[in-house]
């Protein structure tokens, strides 16, 4: 139990905590005065839609289920562009704050975080995989780890801007399983950003079959409408 003095301290050191965060603390996306919200105020969060739906996808005989945390669309695109292109960590933590409240509401449940990988010649030139560092993340936030268990292995065009077709024809066969032991009869939960037609999960998930591991499910942070 806090004694009085020890509450009218940590009471008076949240204040200043506040002051000192308030004081030059704006929105990530419309550069608006934040108050009592962290990252991004209540407007911009308001017009996140978020993605109650799943779907499964059916590898070599394996339902692997894909869930979303919001539609690619307003705010929620606005942060995955600004983690993708703009080096902004800090639109990722939201994402991932979203994709942590996923996880929770559907009871999602497995061993271990994978990612889709980037090609190396990408990671030069961005400096990052946005989707690892959602994959760390999220790791922090449920306490699983998180295993590099997928190399690229073919440079593909980026798939939003893509017909259906050419999606699936520009991503077969550049992913190749590495660390097979690592993930052997493991529950798998492999993260994106954004999920397009699925090629990109399905491919994933039919290298990661090759490993004999348990359940694979797909979480990404938005859906983008085909
Ligand atoms: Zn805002």
């Amino acid at each position: 139990m806090e004694n009085g003095f020890v509450k009218s301290l940590r009471f008076l050191l949240e204040c200043v905590l506040d002051l000192v965060y308030c004081g030059d603390e704006k929105c990530i996306l419309c550069r608006e005065e934040l108050y009592k919200d962290k990252i991004i105020c209540t407007t911009c969060k308001s017009n996140i839609k978020i993605c109650k739906d799943s779907f499964d996808i059916k590898v070599h005989n394996k339902q692997c289920r894909c869930y979303s945390s919001a539609y690619y669309s307003g705010s929620m695109m606005e942060l995955i562009l600004k983690l993708k292109y703009k080096n902004s960590f800090r639109a990722g933590e939201v994402i991932a704050g979203y994709m942590k409240d996923t996880i929770f509401n559907n009871k999602i449940e497995f061993d271990i975080i994978t990612y889709v990988p980037m090609t190396k010649k990408s990671i030069k030139k961005r400096g990052y995989n946005q989707s690892e560092y959602l994959a760390r993340l999220l790791g922090k936030y449920v306490d699983k780890p998180v295993v590099s268990c997928l190399d690229k292995i073919k440079d593909t065009k980026d798939q939003i801007g893509l017909s259906k077709m050419n999606r699936w024809d520009n991503i077969q066969g550049s992913f190749k399983i590495n660390n097979e032991h690592s993930i052997e009869n493991k529950n798998i939960l492999i993260i994106d950003d954004v999920l397009t037609t699925g090629a990109t999960a399905f491919y994933c998930c039919s290298e990661l079959i090759k490993a004999k591991v348990g359940k694979i499910n797909i979480l990404t942070g938005a859906k983008s409408k085909v």
